[in-house]
């Protein structure tokens, strides 16, 4: 399995709800290293471009308005196949349908409102640390 790195985000809604600690705990006690971690406020630029590929959507705006509506964790994860076990441990994108133990079960109330944020493949994945990671803030 190769080792990989992905972007992480806790969105503000698990923030709000003091979970950052249980989920960053989470992935170390899964075996996901925290190469990179920052808190940050997005702006609507920000989150317009970070979500660009879904901007033709329906729930654009909302997704914009939902992402900038208070402070977020930013993440590198970095491990063995790193990108869909992280997925795994996210769990559905509708925590209606997220299985067991899942963090989106655990923590999110809508599809809308769902905790986490992971990259869905290697392509994604370096585009979406990169958008808010430096080399040197890596390790
Ligand atoms: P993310 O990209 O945030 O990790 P995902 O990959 O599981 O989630 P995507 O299809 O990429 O799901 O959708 C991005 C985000 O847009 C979702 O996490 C969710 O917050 C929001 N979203 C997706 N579908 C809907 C919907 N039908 N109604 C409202 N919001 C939605
Ligand atoms: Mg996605």
């Amino acid at each position: 399995m190769a080792n990989e790195r992905t972007l992480s985000i806790i969105k503000p809604d698990a923030v709000k709800n003091h979970h950052i600690g249980a989920i960053i705990g989470r992935f170390e006690k899964e075996g996901l290293h925290i190469a990179g971690l920052r808190k940050c406020q997005l702006s609507r630029a920000e989150a317009e471009g970070f979500y660009a590929e879904h901007s033709a959507r329906g729930f654009f705006g909302e997704l914009v308005d939902f992402m900038t509506s208070g402070p977020v964790v930013v993440m590198v994860l970095e491990g063995d196949d790193a990108i869909a076990r992280n997925r795994a441990i996210m769990g559905a994108t509708n925590p209606a349908n997220a299985a067991e133990g899942t963090l989106r079960k655990l923590y999110a109330a809508s599809v809308g409102e769902n905790a986490v944020h992971g990259s869905d493949s290697p392509t994604s994945a370096a585009r979406e640390v990169g958008y808010f990671f430096r080399a040197i803030e890596l390790s």
